[in-house]
Formats: C-alpha cells, structure tokens, sequence
C-alpha cells in the first residue's frame, strides 16, 4: 500500500504509515507492527504481508515460550536449588 490512500471508513482520511504496539489474537503483544492508520478518523489496517509477518512472529513465539517452560521444568526436576523466577 502506497500512501495517500483513502481511508475505507471515514472516506475523508488518509492512511499513515505508522508503527505501533498491538495485541494479536488477544494475548500476542506485538511492539513493532506496522500498520496503516487513518490521520481522520484512527480506524488502521494491517497489509497482509504484515499480517503474514505478524503470524510467523506468533508461532515463533509459541514455540520459544514452550522451549522456555521445557527448560524450566527440567531445572525444577534436575537442579531444584538454581531456579531462578525471572
Ligand atoms: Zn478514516
């Protein structure tokens, strides 16, 4: 998407480039996602090769945080005295 694109549901506004903090899929808090935002009236828009960016960004996540909670439960098993709660 180019700039000076009208906005869909104001139809007075002007999509923005703009890069925010957003929350996906009600738990994924993304701080770099890169959104279209009407200067009028707010209502954004995600691309949908930022929405694809953003899905590959959340399975990620996924799999780190089970990666994470694996290792702890190992040290929990292995070395009771080392756990650390970041
Ligand atoms: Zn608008």
């Amino acid at each position: 998407m180019r700039e000076n694109v009208e906005c869909v549901m104001c139809e007075k506004g002007e999509y923005k480039e703009v890069h925010k903090t957003e929350i996906f899929l009600d738990k994924y808090l993304i701080e770099d996602a890169h959104l279209y935002e009407c200067d009028t009236c707010g209502s954004d828009v995600i691309p949908q090769e930022e929405n694809r960016r953003i899905m590959e960004k959340v399975k990620k996540l996924e799999n780190s945080a089970l990666h994470r909670l694996m290792n702890k439960v190992k040290s929990w098993l292995f070395l009771p005295s080392k756990i650390q709660i970041l």
